[in-house]
């Protein structure tokens, strides 16, 4: 063991590496030692080898088989006791096979939870587990519990927000279904435990997440409670460490009408509602319930819940007036009356009861979905709309409303939980964002999406190794730098003005008689020139992320991205006698005003662009997390069918190369993960001396310290102004330090 991890030490850059991991297969196959062996389908098996003849071996695998391959097809396995090790880092070997094997074996023993070295990677169990009870949190918080879990990790960023009084971040990340959003309620669970105080404010964070996810979660193919938006809970401590307040942003929110909830209890007779079936919003899924999911319950959870913020009752019944608002306008027809396919709306019961939850006449509520206003020489004539138009009209002020809810609910929560001016200590900010996805048709959804991980990817990557690099070169360190792939090529074909894909595209939905195939020509004629970027056929375009190529298609881009609102819809809107209406109305009205003056080329009634709304949040979202002390934790899907016990090594693994977990590892072993100035060495260990008073400055006491407890020399690095140890390292002298106090 000792002979086989001496050849990985000491390596630097992941190129030389690979060159080691060749070597160290040609000493396996000299001492006949433990390999990973490729299959004709491309999985790997353990084996051993037996002997070998030029470039082929002879390997005896663990299912009693022997195989002939080629030693191209080999990588070193891990010595068996590093088997299962709760820490990447610690295993001899980190290729991909070690790796997916490591986390496979704890998976089956229902550990979910391991560590890359800074890295907190969690694979979804997809059941309870019974390890988040009230005994796990004085467990984890007094660190009897030895293996990792996100409890102790939600503990590291709240100790070092308090000794070091710096605000933290927790960054969960990982595909749809891999189970984020589980993942920062226990974070908030855990906080709420430790920093729970006696004004309740805990109970009331904790209620949030029902609220947002009964309007804002969805069913989808991955998952039963999709959320339909990304969102950063900031929570404030006091400088005792209490919870003080909280505030919730929300990113990108998918204006999918999504929930059922409202069929339930007393509520569709109260609103005048049908059958969920009825309703062509939701009925297109053909998925009116969920297997385990008692929607009475969860709606009586969420009446509770908004009890708990003060939504008050008449507040509670309009919103639930709005959401049956919009079911009714989904169900809103229209009848093609000349042939110029020239439409009136079929005046029925979904016209009067959307007008009547809305406010409006039925008369008032039908020329808003049949007729815009055209401007004319003798001013403003109204000019009857075709069918595909009436059709987005309708869609266009349905999702305004259900998109404008949300955010007024996400407003109303934030009062509640308002920071009070008291509250002088830090914050733990959680952020649950979409991971990067790649579908078989990358739409302006997927977009956003793989913009936004870039972005986070490169947030990522910078705590990691250019800030590790840049500490060891300003303490005059020798570091042979790590070649790590920097991402920010890719940022620029997005973020570039005026050629980049968002400015590009925003040119283009400023430009009436544009269309998805002449916004697709632009990309092509602008940007071949980027590296990033590759042209396709028609109205496709492909983009290399950091996890690789992905395909779009334009395919309705200029449309979602203009999100434009008819000036007749808002006027309707804001002449209903319908408080919230009235107030959605008008902050429209104010953001429109405000986006016009920036950007001089506009459409009639055209708000800041999707694209553009998205980047701005994105990016205040970037400055907020650049001030904070961040923490990492990797979700993993570990199979498509949502059940436990299923362990899919293609799609895991696929997962871990999207967020770099075996470059991390890699790295974070060759580094000097510990980092401590020379004079809060000296004074945390100085005294454990033998002869205290011999030495005056810190650096001689360091020294001292390092000899007198036999350090090896190469575990640790001078710097001028700290001291650079390796993992473990500190570990030793810390339980010295206990004996002693
Ligand atoms: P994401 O937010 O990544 O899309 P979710 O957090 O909604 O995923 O998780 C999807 C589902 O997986 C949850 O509804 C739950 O059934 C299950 N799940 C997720 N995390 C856990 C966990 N730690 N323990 C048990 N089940 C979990
Ligand atoms: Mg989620």
């Amino acid at each position: 063991l000792q002979e086989s991890k001496s050849l990985l030490t000491s390596t630097t850059s992941s190129g030389k590496i690979k060159e080691l991991e060749n070597d160290s297969i040609s000493y396996f196959i000299k001492k006949k030692l433990g390999v990973w062996c490729k299959q004709p389908r491309g999985q790997w098996e353990l084996g051993t080898i037996q002997s070998t003849s030029g470039e082929e071996a002879s390997v005896l695998l663990s299912n009693g088989n022997v195989t002939k391959v080629a030693k191209s097809e080999l990588l070193p396995a891990n010595p068996y006791i590093l088997e299962g090790t709760n820490d990447l880092v610690k295993l001899s070997y980190l290729n991909e096979p070690s790796i997916v094997h490591n986390l496979q074996l704890r998976y089956s023993k229902e550990m979910i939870y391991t560590k890359a070295g800074p890295i907190l990677i969690a694979l979804n169990p997809f059941k309870d587990l019974q390890i988040y009870g009230n005994d796990y949190v004085p467990a984890c918080r007094q660190k009897f519990i030895d293996s990792p879990h996100v409890y102790a990790m939600a503990d590291a960023a709240y100790n070092e927000m308090i000794t070091d009084e710096v605000n933290q971040s927790i960054i969960i990340s990982g595909e749809s279904g891999s189970g984020k959003t589980e993942m920062g309620k226990f974070v908030i669970q855990y906080l709420a435990a430790v920093g729970g105080g006696s004004c309740g404010i805990e109970n009331k964070i904790l209620q949030t997440s029902c609220i947002l996810e009964a309007f804002g979660n969805a069913k989808t193919s991955n998952n039963d409670n999709s959320s339909r938006f990304g969102k950063l809970i900031e929570m404030h401590f006091s400088a005792m460490g209490k919870i003080c307040g909280a505030n919730i942003q929300t990113f990108l929110f998918e204006k999918v009408i999504c929930n059922n909830f409202l069929f339930e209890h007393n509520v569709p007779k109260r609103l005048n509602l049908r059958d969920v079936s009825d309703y062509k919003y939701l009925n297109q899924s053909d998925c009116m319930t969920i297997g385990g999911i008692d929607d009475a319950k969860k709606f009586q959870e969420l009446t509770k819940a908004l009890d708990a913020v003060r939504v008050c009752e008449d507040d509670q019944e309009l919103i639930f007036k709005m959401v049956a608002a919009i079911l009714w306008l989904g169900n809103i027809s229209f009848l093609v009356t000349d042939s110029e396919n020239c439409i009136e709306v079929v005046d029925d019961e979904a016209v009067t009861s959307a007008a009547r939850l809305m406010g409006c006449s039925s008369q008032e509520l039908m020329a808003a979905l049949s007729t815009h206003g055209s401007q004319s020489e003798n001013g403003t004539i109204a000019k009857r709309l075709k069918l595909q138009q009436a059709i987005d009209t309708r869609d266009a002020i349905a999702k305004f409303i259900y998109a404008s809810l949300f955010e007024w609910l996400v407003e109303q929560l934030n009062k509640s939980l308002q920071v009070g001016k008291k509250c002088t200590g830090k914050s733990i900010s959680i952020l649950d964002i979409y991971g990067f996805e790649t579908l078989q048709k990358n739409s302006f959804e997927q977009f956003c999406i793989n913009y936004a991980n870039e972005r986070l990817q490169q947030h990522f990557y910078r705590h990691l190794f250019k800030l590790e690099q840049e500490d060891y070169e300003s303490d005059g360190i020798d570091w042979t730098k790590i070649d790590f792939e920097d991402n920010q090529e890719c940022l620029n074909l997005f973020e570039k003005k005026p050629l980049g894909l968002l400015s590009l595209l925003d040119e283009e939905s400023n430009l009436p008689k544009a269309s998805d195939l002449t916004f697709a020509n632009k990309l092509k004629q602008h940007l071949d020139a980027n590296p990033c970027f590759k042209r396709e056929r028609g109205r496709a375009f492909c983009v290399r992320h950091y996890t690789g190529e992905v395909f779009y298609d334009t395919n309705g881009f200029l449309e979602k991205n203009r999100d434009m609102l008819s000036s007749a819809s808002i006027q309707l809107l804001s002449s209903c006698n319908c408080e919230l209406l009235q107030f959605f109305s008008k902050a429209f009205c104010q953001t429109q005003k405000q986006s016009n003056s920036i950007h001089t080329v506009a459409l009639d009634s055209q708000k800041q662009s999707i694209g553009t709304k998205f980047k701005d949040q994105l990016f205040k979202l970037m400055r907020q997390l650049e001030s904070t002390k961040p923490h990492f934790i990797r979700c993993i899907r570990p199979n498509t069918k949502q059940r436990p016990g299923i362990y899919d090594v293609d799609l895991v693994l696929q997962q871990l190369r999207c967020c770099g977990v075996p470059e991390v590892a890699r790295i974070s072993r060759v580094g000097y993960p510990t980092r401590i100035t020379h004079e809060e060495f000296s004074r945390r260990y100085g005294f454990l001396l033998s002869e205290v008073n011999i030495y005056q400055d810190p650096l001689s006491i360091s020294i001292a310290v390092l000899q007198e407890f036999n350090i090896p020399f190469e575990m640790y690095h001078f710097g001028h102004t700290k001291l650079f140890l390796r993992a473990g390292q500190i570990g030793a002298l810390e339980d010295k330090r206990k004996l002693v106090l």
